[in-house]
């Protein structure tokens, strides 16, 4: 007879965000990958959008345990998005991870959003650690994140994960998932997509506090993005769910290739396109060895 399956063999998907422990982006996520695993929560404390990949080293980080808004348990830490994935995965959660699910962000994180992004590159830090991961973003706009319907965007991160839990992901690719902001049967499938270009809107405002001193706030207006077909933008504007692969090298290698064309003045006569290294006489002692 066939074994039957049991809890231990459930997958164990890490959730974790940026939007912070509190935010019912996370809620939504926890509860539908509950329908397909054993969840372990570790998220931050506080929000961190925008708080980009961060490793903290120079202060210590905390964990606590608190409870969510259906009464489940999660942990959370004063760490980055970054740093609760590491915490996870090097040794705060017992049983080893088969997959990280972060978000549900309430913004889309498009185009160079990634690099920004909290909900992204906690995913990042989940590919350097050798673990799958999938990054899922709702696009609510400037909307209160209390206020978003995270209904349609939940059962798409559902089927997602359970499609790549079936069909594993390439060692090293985190999945970055964008969901339009419309119901269900309004959103028209997914398209697998590229990295699209946001069009930034930022200025800088300049204020002064009851003291007199200048402080900086970087504001403007929300930024745009150029809506081009193949692109997570492009399909996002068209009612479309984006799922763009991204991998952290993120080495240009067309320029890698022209590159190659110039003369380093330091070099050595170049040999069929390839630029020799430095032998450790030739080189400067300004550059460090
Ligand atoms: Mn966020």
């Amino acid at each position: 007879m066939k074994k039957q399956a049991n809890e231990t063999e459930k997958p164990h998907i890490l959730v974790t965000n940026d939007d912070g422990v509190a935010a019912p982006g996370l809620l939504a996520l926890a509860q539908v990958m509950r329908q397909i695993g054993d969840v372990s929560i570790v998220a931050p404390d506080r929000n961190w959008s925008g708080g980009g990949h961060v490793k903290t080293l120079n202060r210590p980080l905390r964990v606590r345990e608190v409870k969510l808004g259906d009464g489940t348990t999660a942990l959370c830490s004063d760490g980055a998005p970054s740093d609760c994935v590491a915490l996870a995965l090097l040794g705060l959660l017992p049983r080893k991870v088969d997959l990280v699910v972060s978000g549900i962000n309430s913004m889309a994180n498009l185009g160079h959003d990634v690099t920004y992004s909290g909900t992204v590159t906690a995913a990042m830090e989940a590919i350097i650690w050798g673990i799958p991961a999938i990054a899922i973003s709702l696009d609510g706009g400037q909307r209160n994140e209390n206020e978003l319907d995270f209904s349609a965007a939940a059962r798409i991160a559902r089927l997602i994960v359970r499609e790549t839990l079936g069909r594993r992901l390439p060692k090293g690719i985190l999945l970055n998932v964008n969901v339009p902001y419309l119901p269900i049967e309004k959103i028209r499938g997914i398209h697998n997509t590229r990295q699209g270009l946001r069009v930034y809107r930022d200025r800088l405002d300049k204020r002064q506090d009851p003291r007199g001193r200048d402080y900086y706030w970087i504001g403007g207006d929300f930024p745009t993005g150029k809506p081009e077909k193949g692109a997570d933008i492009g399909a996002l504007d068209e009612g479309y769910v984006s799922v763009t692969p991204l991998h952290l090298d993120l080495t240009a290698y067309p320029a890698l290739a022209s590159l190659r064309k110039w003369h380093w003045p330091f070099n050595a006569q170049p040999a069929n396109g390839r630029t020799p290294l430095p032998t450790d006489s030739a080189r400067p002692a300004l550059i460090p060895a």
